[in-house]
């Protein structure tokens, strides 16, 4: 595709673009459109070996903090300078509509500026000991490379975040992007390389996920691995790097819940709801999976939310009228359908939404947006992460039971509650087995809080200082 950031496409090591050759190559689709925007080595091992190798070499354990802050600081003005044109980046690429795509350039940088004015506490400490009669210097190094993989709902900001904390933290980088939405991370790295990030500090491998995340596994130079995606392939990172004791950080699943109380103010609530469910198309890991309503009160919000969605437009994200663009390809597509469909066999009604058309290509894939009611714990839309443009409500008569449903999962990521009473909201939270709480808002992480998942959604944070100090080791030196 045409942009001044994409002048150069390629993998990137060593400060080194390396393109597509015959035969060893993939494309990047435009997922509304079917068109190719680029064609991408298929790097695979050895190239990944080569990346890490760099990403040490860039190392030098005297740079100044300084230097880095700079890079940082001038990334994140510039990102904002040109959020149009990374905002139709990932259009391109992952499809969500171009408003969206704004706030992400917005979202990513905030984590460039948060950390940025974060790096002042990584200075050392010192503590003095007179039992001992000594004194304990306290210093946050880097931890050394990092391997930083993530998914394509978020093409620049889940990666963006963890360059972010990795770059102050002073770690030498090897970015693996998903195969549908690399773009976005080529382009940034372009950014850096202009504003004097050193050659090697920040490489990109693209290709065959499956070598490079095991040679990040086993690679003795790789110290962390920062992973978004799936639960699955969170258990297989950590299968494969248990061996080389690598530290993790594993941002996995979500099956979220939604609890609209009988004393909630519905309006709100619906409105929340639409805003947190339909971002990406219903593809994010935060949004809602089950929306649990009190029972005085499901008809009503139900009515409030098949009107707002019966109202929604689909289509290509860069027609300023969509409201929803197309699901990221036909694998995904065809896990909702296959949702709606287990759903409404197993007794769920439809309230608004249509059966999706068969596909007859791979892109393209506008699904339609579904509400789904009467909505049991035995249905898909339930018991996993659907990803996709559908609200699927059920209902509870008592406070305890919604409690009970809302933790029957093996996610802990994010939960939401509506209502009026501050005292509830204030006892759910503690009740509730989740990383990120909305009380009375469907609002989603921040780049000052530390998110991140209880139980199967993975450990480790990211945002907060807690985001920092995960690509930093400590050490301590006593000094008589
Ligand atoms: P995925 O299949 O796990 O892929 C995510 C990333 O992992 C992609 O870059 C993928 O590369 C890469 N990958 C796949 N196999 C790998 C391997 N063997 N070694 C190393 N990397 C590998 O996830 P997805 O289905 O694309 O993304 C959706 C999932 O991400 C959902 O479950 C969602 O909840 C989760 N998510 C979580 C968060 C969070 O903050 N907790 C945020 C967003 C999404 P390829 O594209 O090349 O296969």
């Amino acid at each position: 595709m045409e942009s001044k950031w994409l002048d150069k496409v390629g993998g990137f090591v060593g400060g080194q673009w390396i393109a597509a050759a015959p035969g060893c190559s993939f494309d990047v689709i435009n997922p509304a459109t079917g068109a190719v925007l680029a064609r991408l080595p298929r790097m695979g091992a050895a190239e990944t070996v080569a990346a890490i190798e760099a990403a040490q070499r860039s190392l030098q354990p005297d740079e100044p903090v300084l230097e880095r802050h700079r890079w940082l600081e001038v990334i994140h003005d510039r990102l904002l300078a040109e959020k149009e044109a990374f905002a139709r980046i990932i259009t391109s690429e992952n499809g969500k509509p171009l408003k969206e795509a704004v706030v992400e350039v917005e979202y990513a940088a905030g984590f460039l500026r948060f950390f940025a004015a974060q790096m002042h506490r990584l200075e050392s400490e010192v503590l003095p000991d007179r039992m001992r009669n000594c004194t304990w210097t306290i210093h946050h190094r880097p931890a050394g490379v990092a391997g930083l993989i993530a998914p394509w709902n978020f093409p620049l900001a889940m990666m963006g975040k963890k360059v972010a904390a990795a770059l102050a933290a002073g770690c030498g980088i090897v970015i693996k992007p998903a195969r549908q939405t690399p773009l976005s991370m080529i382009a940034l790295c372009r950014m850096a390389e202009q504003v004097g990030v050193p050659a090697g500090r920040l490489n990109v491998v693209v290709g065959q996920a499956g070598p490079i995340g095991e040679t990040l596994c086993s690679h003795p130079s790789v110290r962390i691995i920062s992973f978004t995606g799936s639960t699955e392939i969170g258990e297989w990172l950590a299968t494969k790097s248990a061996p080389h004791l690598k530290r993790l950080a594993l941002e996995l699943g979500g099956n979220a819940p939604f609890i609209v109380f009988e004393d909630a103010n519905l309006e709100l609530a619906a409105g929340a709801l639409m805003a947190n469910k339909f971002r990406v198309a219903g593809q994010t890991c935060v949004c809602a999976n089950r929306v649990l309503v009190h029972e005085s009160i499901a008809s009503a919000f139900i009515a409030l939310v098949a009107e707002r969605v019966r109202k929604l437009r689909v289509g290509d994200g860069l027609d300023p009228a969509s409201d929803l663009g197309p699901l990221i390809d036909r694998a995904q597509y065809e896990k909702v359908a296959a949702h709606v469909r287990d759903a409404l066999q197993r007794g769920a009604q439809r309230a608004a939404g249509q059966d999706p058309a068969p596909l007859t290509q791979d892109w393209g894939a506008f699904f339609p947006p579904t509400v789904l009611t009467g909505v049991t714990p035995d249905m898909l839309v339930c018991r996993e992460e659907t990803f996709g443009p559908v609200i699927a409500i059920a209902t509870f008569a008592s406070e305890a039971e919604a409690i009970t449903t809302a933790n029957d999962t093996c996610y802990g990521l994010a939960a939401y509650a509506f209502s009026q009473s501050r005292e509830r909201l204030d006892r759910l939270a503690a009740y509730l087995q989740f990383g990120h709480i909305g009380v009375n808002t469907g609002t989603g992480p921040a780049p000052e809080a530390p998110f991140g998942g209880f139980k199967r959604s993975g450990f480790g944070r990211e945002g907060g200082l807690d985001g920092l100090l995960e690509f930093c080791e400590s050490q301590v030196v006593a000094s008589a």
